[in-house]
């Protein structure tokens, strides 16, 4: 890892220390430094950027990497304005927004069950008379889950033919939330914790219910007690209110740009279908509805389709949109 380079974007939040150089300066080093920038930014024009952490790391040789249900924000250099810029990346369709001078940015989102291996993010840069297209090359690498074992009253898990009919109907419901977004990103700034309190369920954990294994979870189950308010993590409107076999009662919000989150299992819902609501806004109370064994809260989000760590979006830094 070259650690001047990763560095580089951020240098206030990276945990690598910056290369320290002596009074001396060994200046020639320096411009030798700037010259290789120079060089690596001219053949890598489309780069990671407000990386954070040991989740992100841009490589030497200009690549990108990130874990299962990691989110990176990809930026891409632009000449005048164009009409749109969009990526491919597996199933997932991303739109890229204006974020600072002659730059789009787009979140991408690794799903928890990617596999890990290389894959190709292309970018098409739409202007009126032409279209560039370029190519990013992602590392996808795999994330250690750990295994969950619960124990539930029965009709829980082995559904009757009524139960399993309104979990269809429900299913589908939430899928039409997912169906449709504002076309423009509504957060700005940091994300937040919707509420704070220990990790109960994690990410990821692949599930054994009652001795059968079954889907990972998709989110994270943050423990607090029944009646404490459920913050909205970013500006957004409300897209779903529902009152679910599985997730209990809960709310679905549309952040724009395919980016949504799930807040699970409430006591109570305080806004309503169509809402535009405000970053730390309550949108309800933790509680144990649908299947929980205990007050929590199930916080997850969904980015173009991909299951992500909601835990990942804390890491990015976007305050610099324009
Ligand atoms: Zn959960």
């Amino acid at each position: 890892m070259n650690c001047w380079l990763r560095c580089l974007p951020l240098p206030s939040r990276c945990d690598m220390p910056l290369p320290v150089f002596s009074s001396h300066a060994n200046v020639v080093t320096r411009l030798w430094l700037v010259a290789l920038m120079l060089v690596l930014a001219s053949v890598f024009p489309v780069s990671l950027f407000f990386m954070a952490g040991p989740r992100y790391s841009v490589a030497a040789d200009g690549q990108v990497s990130g874990k299962q249900g990691d989110v990176l924000l990809v930026t891409v250099p632009v000449r005048d304005r164009p009409d749109r810029v969009e990526g491919r990346f597996l199933e997932q369709t991303l739109t890229f927004f204006p974020f600072k001078d002659h730059t789009y940015a787009g979140l991408l989102g690794l799903d928890m069950q990617d596999s890990p291996g290389r894959y190709e993010l292309t970018i098409e840069v739409v202007y009126p008379q032409r279209t560039e297209r370029r190519s990013l090359s992602v590392l996808v690498m795999k994330e250690k889950y750990p295994v969950q074992r619960l124990t539930l009253p029965s009709r829980m898990v082995d559904l009757d033919r009524k139960t399993l009919v309104r979990v269809e109907t429900e299913s589908k419901a939430v899928h039409k939330a997912f169906a449709g977004f504002v076309p423009h990103p509504l957060w700005k700034s940091r994300f937040l914790e919707p509420v704070q309190g220990e990790i109960s369920g994690r990410f990821g954990s692949r599930r054994v219910i009652n001795g059968q294994p079954r889907k990972p979870h998709s989110g994270e189950d943050i423990a607090a007690p029944e009646g404490t308010p459920v913050l909205a993590m970013n500006d957004g409107m409300v897209r779903l209110t529902a009152d679910h076999f599985f997730s209990g009662k809960g709310v679905i919000v549309d952040h724009g740009l395919g980016l949504f989150s799930m807040y699970f299992h409430l006591s109570g819902v305080d806004v309503e279908h169509g809402q535009v609501v405000k970053k730390g806004q309550v949108l309800g109370k933790v509680g144990s509805t649908g299947r929980a064994t205990g007050p929590h809260l199930h916080w997850g989000v969904r980015l173009n389709g991909a299951r992500i760590d909601p835990y990942s979006l804390l890491d990015l830094t976007v305050d610099d949109r324009s």
